[in-house]
């Protein structure tokens, strides 16, 4: 009895303790699937669009692409080979590396595309080692002539946040900005050798705005918010300033404003500048999210300046990811969400861009400014 009682008593221990398992497991997807509508972030929002209307899958870029703005993303040869087969499967015909370097670290950037010539391009950056001393531009002058012996057809992606030119490596050049005279025989050097400037300024406007629950892109602008508040720090129409100097006093250099010069908010100041300076370009890349909420606006802007818009990435190089921008570019698909690849909580709407503009800005502009080097 006594054994029997405890065999029944342990079974009942069991059984009470597999129950409270399942209450609890039962407990936790509850709290997984009911959602208290208080409490929601807005960095969780994941809505999912229930309007039924037409979503094209846009396997391959509808011509041939050249991707006039990404950076040296795999370290390995495999690496490399695994995305020229991304490249194919995505219709990228050509890609630009931008590696920002000089030096031993950009030699170790070409070695590894060398045996891809066809399917890439290594930019080089700046040297700004000594910039701080009189005459340091003769040496920086002479590691982008090495640079150039080496193979490098273009500059960039030089960038400048406020706090003066910042992305080159491996030395930076803080305090110095574009349009600084100390600047110019690097860029004049560049219109001689037929190098075009790929340079990056500012930021989008929201990234200058408070973090808070007016601002209209709030998750990106607290990721990428730019602190005013440090000494010297210019702010978004400075730098643009410094762009517009550098391309009106170097004529004959050709400047690429990545990400269309971060006026994405704004795009008629970018317009004043194409207006103004026939030498200057503009990639659209990673500013598809910030373009695809006003689709007819940014339509017929990239269509009245078709001739000076290049395609760009600099997303990584996943094939979704491709297939992401030629699906923003290409279709009138409408009310369709990204939020994990451009981090904006609002919906995406195609820009329909006609076919020759496509063309124009899939590969037309770019084989111009490529072959402009080649005629050198
Ligand atoms: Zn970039």
């Amino acid at each position: 009895m006594r054994r029997k009682s405890t065999l029944k008593s342990i079974s009942m221990k069991k059984t009470f303790l597999y129950s409270l398992i399942l209450i609890l497991q039962a407990m936790s997807t509850v709290a997984c699937f009911s959602q208290d509508v208080n409490n929601i972030r807005l960095k969780d929002y994941r809505p999912v669009s229930i309007y039924k209307i037409p979503e094209t899958e846009v396997k391959k870029a509808k011509y041939p692409v050249i991707d006039m703005h990404s950076h040296d993303y795999p370290k390995t040869d495999a690496g490399v080979k695994e995305w020229i087969k991304t490249m194919d499967e995505a219709g990228i015909s050509k890609t630009i590396i931008l590696t920002y370097a000089t030096g031993a670290t950009f030699d170790s950037a070409i070695a590894r595309y060398a045996p891809f010539k066809d399917r890439f391009q290594v930019w080089c950056g700046f040297d700004y080692t000594g910039y701080d001393k009189p005459g340091w531009q003769t040496n920086a002058v002479a590691e982008l002539v090495r640079c150039y012996k080496k193979g490098a057809r273009g500059v960039g992606e030089l960038g400048d946040k406020g706090l003066g030119e910042s992305y080159s490596k491996p030395v930076k050049g803080w305090g110095l900005h574009i349009d600084d005279p100390r600047m110019k025989p690097l860029l004049q050097k560049c219109a001689e050798l037929h190098m075009p400037v790929s340079i990056h300024v500012a930021e989008d406007a929201w990234m200058y705005e408070k973090s808070d629950s007016t601002n209209d892109g709030l998750m990106n602008a607290a990721q990428w918010k730019v602190d005013m508040s440090k000494q010297g720090i210019l702010n978004h129409d400075q730098l643009i300033a410094t762009l517009e100097h550098a391309v009106k006093e170097n004529p004959k250099t050709i400047f690429i404003a990545c990400h269309l010069a971060n006026c994405c908010s704004d795009l008629n100041r970018l317009a004043k500048l194409f207006d103004s300076y026939p030498n200057l370009f503009a990639d659209m890349a990673a500013r598809y999210g910030e373009l695809a909420p006003i689709p007819r606006f940014v339509n017929s802007f990239v269509t009245k300046y078709a001739n000076r818009i290049v395609y760009g990435t600099d997303i990584g190089m996943a094939y979704e990811m491709y297939k992401t921008t030629f699906r923003i570019l290409e279709t009138a698909d409408e009310h369709f969400y990204e939020q994990d690849l451009f981090n904006y909580h609002w919906p995406l709407y195609g820009l329909s861009l006609p076919d020759d503009v496509l063309k124009k800005v899939y590969y037309e502009n770019a084989e111009r400014l490529l072959n402009t080097q080649a005629a050198n």
